[in-house]
């Protein structure tokens, strides 16, 4: 990323006073979100860009915020589910968050998302953006399929993050957070809220709504394919 664009996006996550973590700072920095949108030059931009099929890159103060309340849960050695991947942006940064190439220790990052040219395109942005040892290595997997079921067998995980807004709780991925383990969704149709549900070590389950968003559906494939641009 060219200095002056880093310096705006400081400027522009300073002005929403989200980033307040080094640790989501400097993962952030590692990726350049130049190779996840379809038009480079609105790439700094903190705002979300459409990148087809429906879908939508979030601003990057919106997955700053997301990250941000998954923190305690991304160690490295952690594994990561993150529903509706999209441009495989986030995938770049939940990496860097549950790897620490110093000690060596790797996490796991699966995203999973059900537009499969959107699946292809994302693994090309993550290589082209020098991830192409961590897919190789399987550090992170990038799946087609339907993220309301979650991918059980990569399970379970300490941090799910959800991209697109579920019309009501999905038990899959509940059942596939970790002991403990955090989600971070947003869940409502024509109103939605993020909520943040914990699993404790005892497997108990509790639920926080945090704020209200605006998030594209996370519905069925056919559906989202009649959704225009
Ligand atoms: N974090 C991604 C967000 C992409 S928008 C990014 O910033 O690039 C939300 C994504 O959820 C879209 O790519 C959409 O195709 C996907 N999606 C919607 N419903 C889904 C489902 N049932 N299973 C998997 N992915 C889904």
């Amino acid at each position: 990323m060219h200095r002056r664009d880093q310096r705006r996006v400081d400027r522009q996550h300073g002005k929403h006073g989200l980033i307040s973590s080094d640790r989501v700072q400097a993962a952030m920095k590692r990726v350049d979100r130049a190779h996840y949108v379809r038009n480079p030059h609105e790439a700094y931009e903190d705002s979300p860009q459409r990148i087809g099929h429906g879908a939508t890159i979030s601003a990057p103060h919106m997955h700053a915020h997301a990250v941000e309340y998954l923190l305690p849960f991304l160690r490295p050695g952690s594994r990561v589910l993150d529903v509706g991947s999209g441009s495989g942006y986030l995938c770049g940064v939940l990496h860097y968050l549950v790897t620490d190439l110093d000690s060596g220790v790797t996490g796991t990052v699966v995203g999973i998302e059900h537009i499969p040219e959107l699946v292809e395109w994302s693994e090309g942005n993550l290589r082209r953006d020098g991830l192409g040892a961590a897919l190789d290595s399987g550090n992170i997997k990038m799946i087609a399929g339907d993220g309301r079921q979650g991918l059980a067998e990569a399970g379970p995980y300490h941090a799910i993050h959800v991209g697109a807004a579920a019309p009501t709780m999905p038990q899959a991925l509940v059942d596939q957070l970790a002991r403990p383990g955090r989600m971070f969704i947003p869940v409502g149709e024509d109103t939605q809220a993020i909520i943040q549900v914990d699993k404790d070590l005892d497997g108990n389950v509790t639920q926080k709504e945090l704020f209200d968003v605006m998030y594209v559906p996370l519905t069925d494939q056919a559906k989202q394919r009649t959704m225009g641009p």
